[in-house]
């Protein structure tokens, strides 16, 4: 055990940083000031000019200085006494704590039972600190993180057409001049308020289709002639897609010249889609055949084989986050492709990441198949590679580990004679996992299976109160480092405050549990050193940041650059805006088009299950809650979940507006307060998924998955509604 006594961090003497917002993948660019006498929280924010989002800051943006200093800020180790409370303890204590324990569970059991679970908003530097930590100082394969939930189903959909995951593989800014944009299960009007601007010359064209099942706010953006909205029954997006693809190719409006030169699979697609004539796909999915018609016929007039100025379409968690979420957005893909879309300037296909650092989080190596640079775990070349530059023998880094679902519910299993027992210790970092995971309380139970949780964190969220050592960290405006946006443009974080109390950047924090496990490899604090090695580690990758340091992006900001864009593989590269011009990063530079179907949603099979949930966003609240329901002006005006459903359905189960209702699935069950609206199908609910307690909507969700990507079913399940009789306790 260590004795060294572990050294304060310096402080930085900041006057104001330019900075992005903490919250979602547009980063919004704005202004702290820590000096500025007009600041109602340790800072004033500004926005700045960027063109993602050209001035502008939702409410999370304006109010995100509140969480810095909020009252139940994490500022000192946290340790779990004989008493069941967690008491404040010295970083060595903390830190010892932990090595003692590892040492001991890793020798019963080996290093694979310890897990680690990451996170879609720490920066690229920790992201990739997290990745080289799990596999050469605890050499467990067992890491994965949050972003399996958000953008796995349209990473594996695009790695398999198109050879290359960049959620949007062109400038957001590039939406403007289109004739049509086909948003699939997207809300961004809720979402990213600021990236709405773009859309505003679509509108004005009466080329914004938006498809989901409510009307949402984006949804409510097509109407005034402005675009069409389709609302499909919940889990059958594949069935719109296969028919809209099935139209294209009936009424011969492919780009047939494309088709030939730049994919191979398109005679399988169309034989696949042949059954997907619009009246059967109608039965399926709800949206009237004419409706399909209309916006198969508007999409491919925008493209360019059709003479138009072009066409985009682009998924969001909606269609994604499903049990065929890959499947849905293959088709996707292969509707962009008959219509001559995909790497083309002014039209193409994307996936609108979620996630603060969503993007740069799955290209550095906390998902758990792959390596630094995007590159795959099993691959010998990438192996060598970055055994290299981390000083390892390359046998010694461990092979692919559990996706997110299938390495929650192994916690603290034992082994059976089927399968290996699960890990008995858990890291959790950016992540609140007994909020925002499937089946909830499923995770709960794996959770209270361990021998051992340690979360890093910055408040007490509900997994890190569950902790048994809590490790305070840096937030946002507190740190250095880079974070790549929803178009894979890679942006600087910058430090406009110091770490309150005792609170301790996670390099610090990794570097430091190395030093004391005895690790042989040599982890840099420096988020500029960290960048440094990263983009080494990345050379020759999918995701190449060889030609990028802080320095070169801090000195092209200062010039009013256009910022780069990944990959950027050599110093005087200047990015690349647009992969796929002259071919797609496939082996053969061709596209893959790949036949899918349809199946109907897993809850389907449930007996005497009449109505279907779905989950989403308010424009208030970030992810699990963890932060936004702790800033007072946000929480003031969505306080507490709803649920929202039609008049009609209301009435048939005698359900007032504003009455407690309790929804129970095949999972569990949890109260949510009523709200009736006629923008939802009478066949389907709606609950935010940012609240914890009784109204946390995953008690309710399915943790079936889809078979390639991992992503869980949150998107539909199967529940029944009824009033609140009895105070609305479980
Ligand atoms: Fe922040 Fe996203 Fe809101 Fe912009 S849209 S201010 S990045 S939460």
């Amino acid at each position: 055990m260590s004795t060294t006594t572990a050294q304060v961090a310096p402080v930085a003497d900041v006057t104001s940083a330019a900075t992005h917002c903490p919250y979602c993948a547009l980063q919004c660019a704005m202004v702290l000031n820590p000096a500025d006498p007009a600041a109602t929280g340790p800072v004033s924010v500004q926005p700045r000019q960027f063109p993602t989002n050209a001035g502008g800051l939702c409410q999370k943006g304006w109010t995100s200085s509140e969480l810095l200093r909020t009252p139940d800020r994490i500022t000192t180790p946290l340790l779990r006494g004989a008493d069941g409370q967690l008491h404040p303890a010295s970083w060595d204590q903390a830190l010892d704590t932990i090595v003692v324990r590892l040492a001991r569970l890793q020798a019963e059991s080996g290093p694979e039972t310890v897990a680690v679970f990451g996170g879609g908003g720490l920066t690229n530097e920790k992201a990739y600190t997290l990745g080289k930590f799990a596999r050469t100082v605890l050499r467990t394969p067992n890491i994965d993180y949050n972003g399996r939930f958000c953008m796995s189903s349209a990473a594996a959909a695009t790695n398999r057409a198109l050879g290359l995951d960049r959620g949007l593989p062109f400038p957001l800014t590039d939406l403007a001049g289109a004739d049509a944009v086909m948003l699939l299960g997207s809300n961004l009007a809720e979402t990213m308020p600021p990236s709405v601007q773009h859309l505003a010359p679509v509108r004005a064209r009466g080329g914004l289709v938006v498809m989901d099942p409510r009307r949402s706010r984006t949804a409510a953006l097509t109407e005034d002639r402005q675009g069409m909205h389709l609302q499909p029954v919940p889990g059958t997006d594949l069935a719109v897609l296969l028919a809209l693809t099935h139209i294209v190719i009936a009424e011969n409006l492919i780009d047939s010249v494309y088709l030939d030169e730049r994919t191979s699979g398109f005679e399988t697609v169309r034989r696949s889609v042949a059954a997907w004539w619009p009246e059967r796909a109608e039965t399926v999915c709800g949206v009237p055949a004419a409706q399909l018609r209309r916006v198969a016929r508007q999409l491919a007039a925008a493209s360019p084989a059709g003479g138009g100025r072009g066409a985009y379409l682009l998924t969001g968690r909606g269609v994604e986050q499903s049990s065929q979420g890959t499947a849905t957005v293959t088709a996707t893909i292969n509707l962009a492709l008959v219509l001559g879309l995909p790497g083309r300037i002014g039209s193409g296909y994307g996936a609108i990441t979620g996630q603060g650092n969503g993007q740069g989080g799955r290209e550095h190596g906390q998902k758990a198949d792959q390596l630094p640079g995007y590159r795959s775990i099993t691959d010998p070349a990438a192996r060598a590679h970055v055994a290299a530059v981390w000083g390892v023998a390359p046998e010694t880094i461990p092979g692919p580990g559990r996706p997110a679902v299938e390495l929650l519910s192994s916690l603290g299993r034992p082994a059976t004679a089927d399968q290996p027992a699960g890990p008995r210790a858990l890291f959790v970092h950016g992540a609140n996992v007994l909020v925002s995971a499937p089946n909830s309380g499923r995770v709960a139970g794996a959770l209270d299976r361990l021998d051992l949780l340690v979360v890093c964190d910055f408040v007490p969220s509900e997994t890190a109160s569950r902790a048994d050592v809590v490790l305070p960290v840096t937030q946002w405006a507190e740190e250095e480092g880079t974070m790549t946006s929803l178009e894979g443009r890679v942006i600087r974080r910058r430090q406009a405050l110091p770490a309150p109390g005792q609170a301790r950047s996670e390099l610090w924090i990794l570097a430091e549990l190395g030093r004391r496990l005895g690790a042989q490899v040599a982890f840099a604090t420096e988020p500029a050193d960290v960048f440094d090695e990263l983009a080494r580690a990345s050379a020759g990758g999918v995701a190449d940041y060889t030609g990028l340091s802080h320095a070169r992006l801090d000195d092209d900001e200062a010039a009013s650059g256009p910022g780069f864009y990944w990959p950027v593989p050599a110093a005087d590269h200047p990015g690349t805006p647009r992969p796929f011009q002259d071919r797609f990063a496939t082996p053969d530079g061709r596209a893959r088009m790949v036949a899918v179907n349809h199946h109907a949603p897993v809850d389907d099979v449930r007996p005497g299950a009449p109505i279907y949930l779905v989950t989403g966003r308010v424009l208030q609240h970030y992810q699990s809650g963890a932060q936004t329901r702790r800033v007072a002006d946000l929480n003031r005006i969505v306080p507490e979940p709803v649920v929202e459903l039609h008049p009609l359905l209301a009435s048939r189960l005698g359900i007032e507006n504003g009455a407690e209702v309790r929804l129970r699935s095949a999972r569990g069950e949890a109260v949510a307060r009523a709200r009736w609206s006629d923008d939802i199908r009478p066949d389907t609910v709606f609950m935010p998924f940012h609240f914890a307690g009784t109204g946390s909507v995953n008690l309710l969700t399915s943790d079936a998955t889809d078979p390639i990507s991992g992503m869980p079913e949150f998107k539909v399940c199967a529940v029944d509604l009824s009033p609140v009789t009895d105070g609305g306790q479980p």
